[in-house]
């Protein structure tokens, strides 16, 4: 909102579109830092160990990292407050600082043959695709790892994005869960 602010507050003494162009770049970079600022820590992602450590972190038993175990990776919950053997207590403390990490897709296209193909949005604000191909008897998944690529084929519009980076285990395993 402030970057919005300001921004407008630069762009009104602006005149040369190059300089309007800038700020706007400027306006929109700095509205995404504040966004990741505010991001919470995700637990989608998070091994055994780690989650320990959330637990001690947090004031909790070693073995409410199982019980987050099971939600995040058994039952695929989407916020903590579905963690429902976790007292009301401990889900608030756990809120302050954490969230699951899992993510609807932002868009699905489903074709006549079966396969599906799903976009999803990445926690550093960047956009990637998941497709699902069935068959007879089992289903294959093509799972993207990292935003753009770097081969440039030119028939492909991933390519003509660049490279823009490698996905968190975060982003890879919501694509698949
Ligand atoms: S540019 Fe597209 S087609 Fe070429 S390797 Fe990358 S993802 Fe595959």
């Amino acid at each position: 909102m402030f970057a919005h602010v300001g921004g407008f507050a630069y762009l009104r003494g602006a005149k040369s579109p190059f300089l309007r162009k800038a700020v706007i770049k400027f306006m929109y970079a700095r509205e995404e830092m504040n966004e990741k600022k505010v991001l919470k820590r995700p637990l989608l992602g998070m091994t055994l160990d780690e989650l320990k450590g959330v637990a001690a972190e947090v004031g909790l038993p070693a073995f409410a990292a199982k019980q987050m175990v099971g939600w995040v990776y058994q039952k695929g919950v989407a916020d903590i407050d579905e963690m429902t053997n976790l007292s009301k207590v401990a889900r608030e403390r756990l809120k302050e600082s954490y969230e699951v990490g899992r993510t609807a897709p932002l868009a699905e296209q489903h074709s006549k043959d079966g396969t599906s193909k799903y976009l999803f949005a990445t926690r550093e604000g960047g956009r990637v695709e998941t497709v699902f191909i069935p068959d007879d008897d089992r289903g294959t998944i093509c799972v993207s790892c990292q935003v753009g690529c770097k081969m440039a084929c030119r028939f492909c519009a991933t390519g003509q994005q660049g490279f823009q980076g490698q996905l968190s285990t975060t982003d890879i395993l919501n694509q698949i869960s």
